[in-house]
C-alpha cells in the first residue's frame, strides 16, 4: 500500500498508508505538498518526504480541503517542518479555528487509526494522534481564485471548486498542463467511473467541474487515485458531470417517493458502499455515512423548496 510514484521527475505522489495521499512538488526554488493524508500514517509520510526532499526544506502545504483524510497530516508536518506555510481556502482557515472541527479531526484520526493500524499499533500511536497543540492544525494563508504559488520552475494556480465542501480548492500546473481537481469533481476509481461526494451544493459542484475543464489541462491527478491514464482530461470532466447528475437524480427520485433520510442512507450504503469495486477499503464506513447524510440533507432541503 505504501508507495512513492514519480508522476514526473519533480512531481511525486506519496501514499503513506490507506485512505490518504500526498503529492510532492519539487520546484527549482521552493517545494510544496498537495494534501497530507491521514493522521495515523503521518509519521510514515514524514519519513518518505524527508527521503524525497533530500535535505531541502518543505515550504508549503497546499490543502484541497479541510477533511481528515486530506488535512490529517497537517499537525504532524507542521511539527516536523516548523517553517512550513499552510495554504488553503479562507473557509478552511475558519474551520480549523473552531474547537468542534479540531475535536472532529482528532476523533476521525482515532477511528481511521483503529481501522487501518489494528488495535495494538493504534494503542502505541493513540496519544500522538490526538494530543498535539491545537496551533499545529492551522492555515497560515488563505488562497482563492487567481492565487498563484511560485516554486521557481513550477507554478501552481488556485481554482476555487466548492461543492464537496465550501473550502474545496483545485490546483493547476500550467507548465505541465496538469490539474489536481478537488474531490468536488470526484475521485477516479478506474474505467469510466468516478465516485462523487457532493456535500454543500450540486449546482456549485457542476460549476466547479467546468471551472476545472476551462484550464484545458492535458493530465489529471485524481484524489485518492493518482495520475489518470485511461481517460482523457476532457472525458474525465464529462464523467464527473454525469456522475454528479446521476447521484442527484438517485436521491431526488427517492425523496419524491417519500423516503425518509434514514431509508435513503440505508439504500445508499447498500448501493454505493457495499457495492464499491474491489475490497480496497479507503475510508471507514462511518466517514462514508457522515458524507452521505450531508448529501441527502442537501437534496431534501432542495426538494422542500421546490415544494
Ligand atoms: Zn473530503
Amino acid at each position: 500500500m505504501e508507495s512513492v510514484c514519480r508522476i514526473r521527475d519533480t512531481i511525486r505522489r506519496i501514499v503513506p498508508g490507506k485512505g490518504g495521499d500526498c503529492t510532492l512538488l519539487l520546484g527549482s526554488e521552493k517545494t510544496a505538498v498537495i494534501d497530507t493524508g491521514m493522521a495515523y500514517c503521518a509519521d510514515r509520510l514524514i519519513e518518505r518526504l524527508e527521503r524525497e526532499l533530500a535535505g531541502r526544506p518543505l515550504n508549503y502545504i497546499l490543502l484541497t480541503h479541510s477533511h481528515y483524510d486530506h488535512a490529517g497530516g497537517v499537525a504532524a508536518l507542521c511539527g516536523r517542518f516548523p517553517q512550513v506555510q499552510v495554504l488553503a481556502a479562507a473557509h478552511a482557515k475558519r474551520v480549523f479555528q473552531r474547537a468542534g472541527a479540531q475535536r472532529e479531526m482528532r476523533r476521525m484520526a482515532q477511528v481511521a487509526g483503529r481501522l487501518f493500524l489494528g488495535e495494538e499499533e493504534f494503542e502505541k500511536k493513540a496519544r500522538a494522534l490526538t494530543e498535539y497543540p491545537q496551533e499545529l492544525l492551522r492555515v497560515d494563508r488563505a488562497v482563492g481564485d487567481g492565487g498563484v504559488i511560485s516554486l521557481g520552475d513550477l507554478t501552481v494556480q488556485v481554482i476555487e471548486t466548492p461543492g464537496h465542501t465550501n473550502c474545496s480548492l483545485s490546483f493547476f500546473l500550467p507548465q505541465q498542463r496538469m490539474i489536481f481537481p478537488s474531490e468536488t469533481v470526484g475521485c477516479y476509481i478506474g474505467g469510466r467511473r468516478i465516485d462523487v461526494s457532493v456535500l454543500t451544493g450540486f449546482e456549485a459542484a457542476l460549476r466547479s467541474v467546468e471551472a476545472c475543464r476551462q484550464k484545458r489541462a492535458e493530465f489529471v491527478v485524481s484524489p485518492h487515485y493518482g495520475l489518470v491514464t485511461s481517460v482523457s482530461a476532457e472525458e474525465y470532466f464529462d464523467i464527473a458531470r454525469g456522475e454528479i447528475c446521476a447521484m442527484h437524480e438517485y436521491l431526488r427520485e427517492r425523496f419524491y417517493r417519500g423516503e425518509s433520510a434514514e431509508q435513503m442512507l440505508a439504500e445508499s450504503i447498500r448501493d454505493f458502499w457495499e457495492n464499491r469495486s474491489g475490497d480496497d477499503e479507503q475510508q471507514p464506513q462511518e466517514a462514508f455515512a457522515i458524507n452521505m447524510r450531508a448529501t441527502i440533507a442537501l437534496v431534501m432541503a432542495e426538494g422542500r423548496v421546490d415544494g
